[in-house]
């Protein structure tokens, strides 16, 4: 009998994802004694394809309640490391071994101090990525185990590698960069030398020379991986094969050009190969293939689907690069109460209390910018403020207009706490300073005074990157960091905390499951979304290499382009054969707007147009770029939607309402919402957007003309429309209201005095700098200058201070620009709940309770009146009023104050309504824009007064 065994399998044979398996218990676990089982179970060790494929074993052999389980492990790595726990301890590596976070420091190390040596001319830039290059070579020299000679030198790792002579060869690689690598390389070695430390290859390749005969001879190896080898793991298999009691291995008919760098291909010796069923079988499947605009519209229709047809079957979601989904399954499976397992654990960037300790960085590249100096202070990790004074530090540091860098010493004679911000940038700046192990210890100094951890889930992870940042401290890493500066370590810290996983804790769903295509081959399953299958991806580029041409490559032993496709290939047709229901999709663009075309995997496969994008609009941009579309009839345009600004954006869906209009098709807006299936769906979206939220100026506007509202909240153009240059009452309604806001909100709690008067300078000074900040041209800063501040008669705000002073005294400001939201402010309408928004220009106190206060800039005359407002047509007040007393307290007077230059300034009180009143009216509006209302309300001067009478259908 030969010790050696193929089973070789078609790639659609449903058997194959345990088949090798069962082969291993239908020869060593079944006899009746529990002892030999357990004995024989010991001696086994099944290498799989993959961690996941590892889960699946052992949810099988839960399911089929098998008493005992091989030693599971992929190839690799977990495979070195079993074989290495067998090596007798007096043959155990007596160095210290360093993971790639550790030899990325050592080489950066080395590329600093030896700068003069390896980079005699100062074109080479000497970036913190440079250590990834070489690490990524030097792991390669050392897998493939190479001996490479060149013309001024030679690069060699083991007396066995097999010598390549790159000087013989035509000179199409970097001569100069790979006369370099050879430098770090030796640089490297002799440092590991020098340290008592081993790399994870050279321990990988120490089991390989430790392995024993008689190690070996006792274990049985069944093998299921069909994967490219390096030299190290062809290795290792070569001996396997040799020295073991048995090996089995999993193959499949399948003309692979690489044959003969696979676990089967580098067979020797004898060996017997079992040809399983080749007949191929004819079995019904339902295969649906569904092009999409976006990776997000990918994933949200696989939850929609999921949703539709159940969980009984499992959902597999298989891509060619399922990281690149991470982030967007974590945004949109919750949403569908979907909880896939990648979600238990997290990366430790992705915690808030490590983004804190990075965001350190950031401010000081940034040079201490205020945005980000405030929003690390704000950050509740940090103990640095009370959270009084938190609230006070953006407002005093806009005031003090702080922008960056020395701005800071400005705060030099403000309060106490702003003292403490001082010192922090004070802080931040000896740490810009600092170098090497003295950084280390500054930074770590910083955080232990600045961050208040007390959150468990915030401590696990906390502390696995202190445990990082402290082993910095300790020989040789310590003497390699000299000359770290800010970047490399900002660098190490963030490529660490993206590298290292921490579990959190949240409920799975075992029923969801998540594959890259690599891990794929040799699996079964039922229903599959292989998502992400676009050109590049599938099959995997080849990646620009600057060392070697891709022919030298192959000549090296690195594995061809031609052997990489017919993998990819392998991996999709060996699951496109295994499920019954599949359902493939890719995307057309990616976040940053590449394009991307579909994969040439999926040539002749046909599309299944009932879900793909055409008939799902998800965001306000598509509805707009599909109405562009509908009205255009062609790709042309939605690629111009697409690529324009705003501005531009926005004139060409008014261009294609406009030719609705004109061609009659807005006769009635209700009857042509509900023929598209688009149009219906995205306004019903939009609204349900809106019941979390609407604003009283959103209900008012319904009031006036629905059709209006439409093209406003539920289209969106106003959203696309930038505002015209030129002074207009916007823009001084926005200036008056800034400065106002910013005068008062430096007097919160305290009363309006007779001494207001006296602050007359520093309104000026507000109202300069707002003036400056909000009016766009010259022309129209002077005249606002004039109208507001001017010294030479009676200025509008200076007449704004005397009336409060008279009408107002002893108010005392309450609060200022006060803001609400739908989550704290409802009213239930039929039932459901409708969220209210706004933000109040002044609420005052005095004696009996609060005021609230509204500035006008435009004309008495326009003021909403008492009648308005119980008639439901006005709603500002009566929903500033029922906002207010459900968070703050009882309100006994609502008024509007008019500043105006034409009629001076005035305050002009209006009624408060009782709230059943305001409930009912608001109810009437919702109803009917639930119920897709959206008609004009013409009126005679529309004409003239309406920014989209060119859009609308009363005037053709
Ligand atoms: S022109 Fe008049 S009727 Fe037409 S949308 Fe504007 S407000 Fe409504």
């Amino acid at each position: 009998m030969k010790k050696i065994k193929i089973y070789k399998l078609t790639i659609d044979n449903q058997e194959k994802e345990f088949y090798l398996l069962k082969r291993l218990y239908e020869k060593h676990l079944k006899s009746d004694s529990f002892l030999e089982n357990v004995m024989r179970v010991r001696k086994i060790i099944y290498v799989a394809n993959s961690r996941d494929k590892i889960r699946r074993i052992k949810r099988y052999i839960r399911t089929q309640t098998l008493s005992f389980r091989p030693r599971l492990v992929t190839i690799g790595e977990p495979l070195f490391e079993l074989l290495y726990d067998n090596i007798p301890p007096e043959d155990r590596l007596t160095k210290h071994v360093i993971t790639d976070a550790y030899a990325k420091i050592i080489l950066r190390h080395l590329l600093i101090d030896k700068r003069r040596y390896l980079f005699p001319s100062a074109d080479f830039s000497l970036s913190p990525e440079t250590s990834d290059f070489f690490l990524d070579w030097i792991k390669k020299i050392k897998e493939y185990n190479l001996h490479l000679s060149y013309r001024e030198g030679e690069i060699k790792y083991r007396k066995d590698a097999s010598h390549f002579d790159l000087a013989n060869k035509e000179n199409r690689f970097n001569e100069r960069l790979l006369s370099i690598l050879g430098k770090v390389f030796t640089l490297y070695e002799q440092f590991l030398k020098d340290n008592n430390l081993v790399d994870v290859s050279d321990k990988s390749w120490w089991v390989i020379d430790h392995l024993k005969p008689n190690l070996l001879k006792e274990y049985s190896f069944y093998i299921e991986h069909l994967s490219i080898l390096r030299s190290i793991e062809q290795n290792l298999f070569r001996k396997i094969y040799q020295q073991s009691k048995t090996v089995s291995l999993l193959d499949f008919f399948y003309p692979f050009p690489g044959a003969r760098f696979t676990t089967t291909g580098i067979i020797d010796g004898d060996k017997e190969v079992i040809e399983v069923d080749k007949t191929e079988r004819e079995c019904f499947q339902e295969i649906k293939l569904h092009p999409f605009g976006k990776k997000e519209h990918e994933v949200d229709a696989i939850a929609k689907i999921g949703d539709n047809e159940g969980f009984d079957k499992k959902i597999v979601i298989v891509s060619p690069d399922i990281d690149d989904y991470e982030k967007i399954f974590e945004r949109i499976f919750p949403r569908y109460s979907m909880y896939p397992p990648s979600l238990s654990r997290r990366k430790l960037s992705q915690f808030p209390v490590i983004k804190t300790c990075l965001a350190i960085f950031e401010i000081i590249n940034q040079h201490f910018r205020r945005r980000a100096v405030v929003s690390f202070l704000l950050s509740p990790y940090i103990k640095l403020l009370k959270e009084k004074e938190k609230r006070h530090i953006d407002r005093i540091t806009r005031e003090e207009m702080i922008v960056s860098g020395n701005d800071w010493k400005r705060l030099i004679d403000r309060q106490a706490e702003m003292s403490r911000v001082l010192n922090f940038i004070g802080e931040l700046t000896i740490l810009k300073s600092k170098k090497g192990k003295a950084f280390i210890e500054h930074y770590l100094s910083l955080l232990d005074s600045l961050l208040n951890i007390k959150d468990e889930t915030e401590i696990k992870p906390y502390n696995k990157f202190l445990e990082y940042i402290l082993s910095f401290k300790r020989e040789p890493v310590v003497r390699t960091i000299r000359e770290f500066g800010i970047k490399d370590f900002q660098r190490i810290l963030f490529s660490y905390s993206q590298s290292v996983k921490v579990p959190i804790e949240q409920m799975v769903d075992e029923r969801i499951e998540m594959l890259d295509l690599e891990e794929t081959s040799g699996m079964n399953f039922e229903r599959v979304f292989l998502i992400g299958l676009v050109e590049g991806k599938l099959p995997k580029e080849p990646q620009h290499n600057p060392l070697f041409s891709e022919k030298l490559l192959e000549e090296m032993g690195f594995p061809t382009y031609d052997m990489l496709y017919a993998l990819s290939k392998f991996n999709f047709e060996s699951v496109m054969k295994s499920v019954k229901k599949i359902y493939c999709s890719y995307y057309k663009k990616d976040e940053k707007g590449n394009v991307f075309l579909e994969s040439p995997f999926l040539q002749g496969m046909e599309r299944e147009e009932l879900i793909s994008e055409k008939d799902r609009v998800y965001t306000l941009l598509e509805w707009q770029m599909s109405t562009g579309e509908i009205i255009h009839k062609g790709e042309v345009i939605n690629e111009i939607l697409l690529m324009e600004d705003m501005k531009k954006r926005a004139l060409l869906i008014r261009d294609g309402i406009k030719r609705l209009r004109d061609e009659n098709r807005l006769r009635n807006v209700k009857s042509l919402l509900l023929s598209s299936n688009e149009f219906h769906e995205y306004v019903k979206k939009r609204i349900d957007g809106l019941s979390k939220g609407i604003s009283a100026q959103g209900l008012e506007t319904y009031q006036r003309c629905p059709y209006n509202f439409f093209l406003r909240y539920i289209v969106g153009i106003g959203e696309l429309e930038e505002p015209e240059e030129g002074l207009d009452n916007l823009i001084r309604g926005k200036v008056i209201h800034k400065i106002l806001a910013c005068f008062y909100k430096r007097r919160l709690a305290r009363k309006i005095e007779k001494n207001l008067l006296n602050d007359w300078e520093e309104m000026r000074k507000i109202a300069l700098d707002a003036i400056e900040e909000l009016a766009p041209g010259v022309r129209d800063r002077i005249l606002l200058r004039l109208e507001l501040i001017s010294k030479d008669y009676e200025s509008l705000l200076h007449k704004f201070l005397n009336k409060e002073v008279k009408e107002n005294i002893n108010h005392m400001l309450e609060d200022v620009e006060w803001k609400f939201t739908g989550k704290d402010v409802y009213i239930k309408c039929d039932g459901e709940r409708l969220g209210l928004v706004g933000r109040i220009d002044r609420i005052d106190r005095d004696n009996d309770g609060l005021i609230i206060f509204d500035y006008k800039t435009g004309i008495k005359n326009n003021l909403p009146s008492n009648r308005s407002i119980d008639e439901g047509e006005h709603f500002q007040f009566p929903i500033y009023t029922l906002a207010v007393e459900k968070c703050l307290e009882k309100v006994i007077k609502t008024a509007y104050y008019v500043i105006n230059s034409k009629e001076g300034i005035s305050i002009e009180e209006r009624k408060i309504i009782p709230q059943e009143l305001l409930i009912s009216n608001i109810s009437r509006v919702w109803k009917e824009i639930k119920g897709l209302s959206f008609e004009p309300k013409f009126k005679s001067n529309c004409a003239t007064r309406c920014i989209f009478n060119e859009l609308c259908p009363e005037i053709i």
